[in-house]
């Protein structure tokens, strides 16, 4: 069966010194107070090999928010999956709306990171999810279908382990949350589209999450749907109150 998974994605904050105390405040507190669902914190990068030691890692999971579309060599700047995977990370954000509306990232460079981290024993976090303008001319699913399948020419054995992020990008960051049926609507639609490309076994196994401006308010109600399997937390995931309150909506 599928796993119910909170993960958050810190984006760019936190410094190093302020990183390792929120990881070692949420070790603690999930220590103290078994999650029933699995957690990881995605980091940035230069925090990945400081805060895997302090995390159990049969509680919480460690992943990046990105990683390059090569394998190594002369691009200065970038990490690789090899690279991230040597930390003792496990997961990496992958298609991140900020990453394909700022950094450009298109559905071909996508494909090779996602292809690189499987490589790597990485397991992608792997975002989808239309803009404002694409919901309101009702595209939504239009979107995401086109989206998905950039990630539809690897295996079966391979989208096994894949996660994936339904983040309605009108939703992120702004306060605006899909609404639980929106959320289920589309989840729905999203695993209709796994089942028609790998079957229904991969389907009904692959966890699909939900983000946007999801809260220790709004995360019962919207992962109480069949089809929404957890979340993907931006803000909320830079306070252990908020995020274990997120947390504790799968008690
Ligand atoms: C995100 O960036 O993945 C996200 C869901 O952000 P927020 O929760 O802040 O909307």
């Amino acid at each position: 069966m599928r796993k119910n998974i909170v993960a958050g994605n810190w984006k760019m904050n936190k410094n190093l010194q302020e990183g390792i105390a929120l990881a070692k405040e949420l070790n603690e507190t999930l220590a103290a107070d078994k999650p029933n669902c699995d957690v990881v914190i995605c980091t940035p990068f230069i925090h990945l090999a400081s805060v895997t030691p302090i995390v159990d890692k049969a509680v919480i999971g460690v992943g990046a928010e990105n990683c390059a579309d090569k394998v190594s060599g002369a691009y200065t700047g970038e990490v690789s999956a090899e690279m991230v995977a040597s930390t003792g990370a496990e997961y990496v954000i992958l298609g991140h709306s900020e990453r394909r509306a700022y950094y450009h990232e298109t559905v071909e460079i996508l494909e090779e990171k996602v292809k690189l981290a499987l490589a790597n024993n990485l397991k992608p976090i792997f975002c989808i999810g239309e803009v404002l303008e694409e919901r309101e001319a009702n595209k939504q699913n239009e979107v995401v279908a086109t989206q998905l399948a950039s990630v539809f020419s690897l295996s079966a054995e391979d989208f096994s382990k894949i996660i994936l992020a339904y983040e309605p990008v009108w939703a992120i960051g702004t306060g605006k949350t899909a609404t639980a049926e929106q959320a289920q609507e589309i989840h729905a639609f999203i695993r209709s589209l796994i089942a028609d490309k790998y079957g229904k076994e991969v389907a009904e196994n692959t966890s699909i999450l939900y983000g946007g401006s999801c809260k220790p308010s709004n995360a019962k109600e919207l992962f109480a749907n069949p089809d929404v399997d957890g979340g993907l937390i931006g803000g909320a995931a830079l306070k252990v109150v908020d995020f274990k309150g997120i947390i504790d909506a799968f008690k």
